[in-house]
């Protein structure tokens, strides 16, 4: 059998516009023109008024009515770019050479960075304006969806700079950290490596070669890891120089905001993510506490493995042959819905109602073909607020899987299409609750419901996975990038001290589970490389162990459990985790319980795959 008698529907998406050259698309587009040389006629008024902010109080009343104005038109034309913008990157994702569909989105993306632009200056005096001056704005409609924001906005207040240092900032940024993150990009995608398999040397780009460690053979794993390894290795002189500058540069920025009060290199990514440092200090020292659940996971693939230690090019070995033939079974897209719908419908009957409002009004994007780009996303359009699921079902376990993850997501902003989309955006830590959520809900039922031994093992294969994603890889990476801010305030990493720091964290987090530890991590990791953000991973382990302390929920809260998780979901885009976690699940983010008892979750599908295997 083939995969198109397994693949997905086409989605429909001409209820927004029948396409790029249609009469509502065109109107939209010159609405969005239009609106935006309003705008940025307007936003001189702010920049002048920028100059006396700190003076400015309720009684600036021509003011107040001014921002008002500027605030209700920037919203109604990010949504109708947001809308344009969604309909052509859904374009593309189905057809990556649509060459009218790149022309636009390059058009769009112009406009929406002078829409940003021309909102600067009314931005920051919302952010350093007196409170009378911001309570006024906030009495006015127009801003009352970005209450939040704002006062989040406002706690910043004692680290920022004066105006035309913010502006110099923003724009030396450009050739400095920006341009070290397109080293990386430059590096990595131009790459090559030698894969050395029995009688043949392949040469392939670095992501081919990462590919390998998927493989089912042994040795094609050993050899596509060590490929990249050595690939990596003539660049660490390169990497190194990368980090040394995107680490010192923020701290240097740190260092200058930080002048009324300490800023500490946590604190703008924990600001970013809506939790405080004794949330994480807490989670961390909890998993810290658990590693033994992640390293029994390990063994025990080794022992599936037959392997007497797994090495760093094993973690993504797919299960052994005997779980094989279940591995190979494949499901058609009904069936797959159908199994999506019925896990759903056991939390709430309204829960499955949503996967059929989403397969009946044609939301989804399934088809196979070579022109779609690769992965799979949630996305929603601004306009009618209606989310679509993207992906290339091909009806495989993982496909099942990757679907559940998407309509959790697409459930998430269906919950919340009534709200405006200032409340809708969400951070990181919170992302994945409604999608991690969702997968757990549709796995249980299959697990429920699969025949064989093998079936059951081979879901369990993936939650083992997870384990050590979650509960050591992540926090790996966290210790080394905690230390490596550290050292660098004092001096300059040389790349063996990035090499031992990296060995160093991964010892921490897997102890003796593994044969050697992936020293060059610092160099592959795209994430270490990034310009726009620091910490790029406990935001994954967060969201992981926040979203099964939600299901754990659900057999301890019964019938009243999905109000409370729709109203948890509803709440994402307007307060902190903590608030969410205290307000909709009663729990405390800075008590060590909460993680506990997820992570006894994963502990129990640990041992349920123990059971499997047999003996201690
Ligand atoms: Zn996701």
């Amino acid at each position: 059998m083939n995969d198109s008698q397994f693949e997905g529907p086409r989605w429909e998406n001409s209820s927004e516009y029948s396409d790029l050259n249609s009469p509502e698309f065109s109107a939209d587009f010159d609405l969005l023109k239009k609106k935006v040389e309003r705008i940025k006629e307007h936003s001189g008024l702010f920049d002048d008024e920028l100059e006396r902010v700190k003076h400015l109080s309720e009684f600036d009343i021509e003011l107040v009515e001014a921002a008002a104005r500027m605030r209700g038109l920037t919203d109604e034309a990010f949504v109708v770019g947001a809308n344009l913008g969604t309909f052509v990157s859904c374009l593309l994702s189905v057809n990556g050479s649509h060459a009218q569909a790149r022309n636009m989105q390059a058009v769009l993306r112009q406009l929406m960075t002078s829409l940003e632009e021309s909102l600067t200056s009314l931005d920051l005096i919302l952010t350093q304006a007196p409170q009378s001056f911001v309570g006024a704005c906030l009495k006015r409609s127009e801003f009352k969806p970005h209450e939040f924001s704002i006062e989040k906005q406002r706690e910043w207040l004692p680290f920022l700079l004066s105006l035309s240092e913010e502006r110099m900032l923003t724009r030396f940024s450009v050739n400095g950290p920006d341009a070290w993150g397109t080293l990386y990009d430059n590096v990595s995608s131009s790459l090559q490596c030698l894969v050395e398999l029995p009688g043949e040397i392949k040469k392939m780009g670095l992501a081919r070669a990462a590919g390998c460690a998927q493989s089912g053979d042994r040795a094609e794993r050993i050899a596509g890891y060590r490929a990249v390894e050595n690939a990596w290795s003539t660049q660490q002189e390169t990497c190194a120089s990368i980090l040394n500058a995107l680490a010192g540069w923020r701290l240097d920025e740190y260092k200058s905001r930080g002048t009324k009060k300490n800023l500490h290199f946590l604190d703008r990514p924990l600001h970013g993510c809506r939790i405080n440092r004794s949330t994480l200090e807490t989670m961390m020292a909890v998993v810290e506490e658990n590693a033994s659940v992640g390293r029994d996971a390990l063994s025990l693939k080794a022992r599936e493995l037959k392997i007497d230690a797994l090495g760093p090019w094993d973690l993504f070995a797919p299960p052994p042959q005997e779980n094989a033939e279940a591995a190979e079974e494949k499901m058609s897209f009904n069936d797959a819905i159908e199994l999506v719908r019925s896990a759903f419908a056991d939390v709430d009957p309204q829960m499955g109602e949503f996967v059929d409002v989403m397969v009946k009004n044609r939301w989804i994007e399934g088809t196979v073909s070579d022109t779609k780009r690769p992965g799979a996303y949630c996305t929603r359009f601004a306009k009618s607020r209606t989310p679509r699921v993207y992906m290339s079902y091909k009806g495989t376990m993982e496909d099942v899987g990757t679907l559940a993850h998407e309509l959790g997501h697409a459930f998430h902003n269906w919950v919340m299409r009534d709200l405006p989309l200032p409340e809708t955006w969400y951070p990181m830590t919170l992302a994945e609750t409604a999608s991690i959520f969702a997968e757990t809900v549709v796995s249980d039922v299959m697990f429920k419901r699969a025949q064989t031994q093998s079936a059951k093992r081979n879901i369990l294969w993936g939650e083992l996975g997870s384990a050590e994603a979650f509960l050591l890889n992540i926090p790996a990476r966290f210790w080394f990038e905690s230390e490596l801010y550290e050292k660098r305030a004092e001096r300059t990493l040389s790349p063996d001290e990035f090499s031992e720091l990296m060995s160093k964290s991964w010892k921490r987090a897997y102890g003796n589970t593994l044969s050697e530890m992936n020293k060059l991590f610092w160099c592959s990791k795209l994430h270490f490389h990034m310009s726009g953000t620091s910490f790029y991973n406990f935001p994954y382990t967060f969201g992981y162990l926040f979203a099964l302390g939600v299901y754990a929920q659900r057999d301890r809260q019964g019938p009243e459990f999905y109000s409370n998780y729709v109203n948890l979901l509803r709440d994402t885009g307007r307060m902190s985790a903590e608030e969410v976690a205290r307000k909709h699940l009663g729990v405390d983010l800075g008590n060590p319980q909460f993680w506990q008892d997820s992570i006894l979750m994963v502990k129990k599908q640990v041992e349920s795959y123990r059971g499997f295997v047999g003996g201690a």
